[in-house]
Parts: C-alpha cells; sequence; structure tokens
C-alpha cells in the first residue's frame, strides 16, 4: 500500500535559491497589482496616451518604468511609454549609465541634456539650498521635453511613503491637509501627472531595485542636502512602523477616507446651513459617545502595550 506523504525531518529543506526566487516572484506580483490598482482607481492611463516616464536613474524610477512594461505588455489598450531623463551636468553623473540601460531594454527614450548646475551654482548663494530653483528649472525643461515629444501624461516615481511625507511636512510646516495626488494636471495646464507607485511601499521599490540589479545612480551628486525636513519625517514615519506595525497603511488608508463634514474647513463642508432632518444618520453627531476602535488583539501584529504607548 502507498502511504500518503507527510512532512517529515527528513524531508529535505526548500533549496535557498528556490525561495529567494519565490519572494521575488511575490513581490512582482504584488507591485504590479499594486501599481495596476492605482491606474484603475485613478484612471491614470487610457488607450492612446503617450506617457513620458521621468527617469532619474534611482531606485523609484527604475522600478516605475519596470513595472509599467510589465502592465504595458498585458494591457487591454494599447498606450506608448517614452522613458526620459534630464543630465543636469551635476558632477559626476555619470551620462552613460541610462542610456546603455535603456537601450538594452529596448524602450522609446529621450535623454535632455541641460546644465541646470551651473545656473542653479550661479544663482544660489553658498550654503544655501539649492532645491527650490533647481526643480524649478527641472520642471520647465520636463514640460518642454513632454510637448516636444507629444506626450499627454507625465509619470513621475513618487511611492507611498513620499505621498505619506509630503502630508505630514504641509501639516507640521504649511498648516494644510495635502498630500501628494496621486493624478493631477500640472500647474501650467498642459499635461496629466500621474504617479502609478502611489500605492507602493518605498522598501518593496527597495528590494525590487536589488532584485533587478538596476544600474543606480546615486542622488547626492548636485552636493545639496535634499530635503532634511522631508527625510526627518521619512525617519518618523519608519519608527512608527517599526514600534505599531500597520500605522502606516492606516495612515495611508486614511487618505482614501475623508470625512469632511468631521473636519474642520468649512469650504469643504457647508456647516453654516445644517438644518435637522428628522432621519437617523449613522454618520450623524453621536454628542457624548467616544468613537470606537478595533480591539488592539484585532490588529494584527500590534501589542496592547506598543498601542498603549502611541
Ligand atoms: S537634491 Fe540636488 S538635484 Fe535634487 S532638487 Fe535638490 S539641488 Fe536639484
Amino acid at each position: 500500500m502507498v502511504k500518503p506523504q507527510t512532512p517529515s525531518a527528513e524531508t529535505p529543506a526548500r533549496p535557498p535559491q528556490l525561495k529567494i526566487e519565490r519572494e521575488a516572484h511575490k513581490l512582482e506580483k504584488r507591485l504590479c497589482r499594486l501599481v495596476g490598482q492605482a491606474i484603475s482607481d485613478y484612471q491614470m492611463i487610457e488607450a492612446g496616451d503617450r506617457v513620458m516616464v521621468c527617469m532619474s536613474g534611482g531606485k523609484d524610477s527604475y522600478g516605475m518604468l519596470d513595472i509599467l512594461l510589465k502592465m504595458q505588455a498585458r494591457a487591454p489598450v494599447p498606450f506608448e511609454l517614452i522613458a526620459v531623463n534630464l543630465d543636469q551636468k551635476q558632477p559626476g553623473f555619470p551620462a552613460e549609465v541610462l542610456p546603455n540601460y535603456l537601450s538594452q531594454l529596448g524602450v522609446k527614450f529621450h535623454i535632455e541634456t541641460q546644465d541646470t548646475y551651473s545656473i542653479v551654482k550661479k544663482n544660489i548663494p553658498e550654503g544655501k539650498t539649492m532645491c527650490s530653483l533647481c526643480s524649478r528649472l527641472r520642471r520647465g525643461i520636463l514640460y518642454r521635453v513632454a510637448r516636444e515629444l507629444g506626450c499627454n501624461k507625465i509619470a513621475l516615481g513618487h511611492h507611498r511613503d513620499d505621498i505619506l511625507q509630503t502630508f505630514f511636512l504641509n501639516m507640521f510646516f504649511g498648516g494644510k491637509l495635502k498630500g501628494m495626488p496621486a493624478k493631477l494636471v500640472s500647474d501650467n495646464g498642459e499635461f496629466v501627472v500621474i504617479r502609478p507607485l502611489a500605492y507602493v511601499a518605498e522598501k518593496d521599490l527597495a528590494r525590487w531595485a536589488t532584485e533587478r540589479a538596476f544600474p543606480i545612480i546615486p542622488c547626492t551628486l548636485c552636493g545639496s542636502q535634499d530635503n532634511l525636513q522631508r527625510q526627518v519625517v521619512g525617519e518618523m514615519l519608519r519608527e512608527w512602523e517599526r514600534k505599531h506595525p500597520g500605522r502606516v497603511e492606516n495612515l495611508f488608508a486614511s487618505l482614501q477616507n475623508v470625512v469632511p463634514s468631521h473636519l474642520m474647513d468649512h469650504a469643504q463642508f457647508n456647516f453654516k446651513d445644517l438644518q435637522p432632518t428628522g432621519l437617523p444618520n449613522e454618520d450623524g453627531d453621536k454628542a457624548f459617545d467616544p468613537e470606537t476602535f478595533p480591539e488592539p488583539q484585532a490588529l494584527p501584529g500590534v501589542s496592547v502595550v506598543s498601542l498603549s504607548e502611541g
């Protein structure tokens, strides 16, 4: 009689290589699912679109192009992708890295060379932050390039953590409840700007970059200290996530679950003309009843101790 097989101590352990491949496959599936979901939720890409994919040479933009190419191959509607890099002539910028990578990939691309570095250096006193002039110049050039390439959409590689950081920076320093949009018309009114990685966690992009061995170009070439406040907020969020797993997911979910009647912006909700309706409403004011939240043990991976700490 043939006995059914049961795992035993003698069953050989799964070879590490196989395990790595399985993990990579799971990560790829997750990235595709999240990018697909964001594209669908915001109708980011439509038939006939010509999308300029902005490539900085950082892990996020490589990841964005990589996943968008996979989505394009299986998309039910045709659209075009054109990878664009702006070589700002920063000292030490390895100008051959992106063209080599993009040529090997066989994707349409354009490298725009503009020495904004010298302009910024000439106009910003030593020790002052160069980022605002630099990014203003970069934006103007990218709009022109998008126009010349006939693109109607511009894809940027900001991810979930960038969006949350922007949200907190706007609250802390701008007094605004405002994040970074997944899709919006450009400030000159000419293009639709999309962020297909809006649902993707930065740590997944870092893992994907290692998995795919992208030829990363360091982002410190300009010598500017890229937005110290953003780094501080980024660390704050990572610390929260370490101490309270799931908190970042909840924070991000809250950006998609806004209740204007329970905030204080009378431009978003007409408080002035409120009248009793005579009808019960679950979302109506509950007077002295406290808000109810899930029991600590109902939150996956969160201990009672860690919740009470926060
Ligand atoms: S970090 Fe450097 S390249 Fe980036 S915006 Fe600032 S000055 Fe420009």
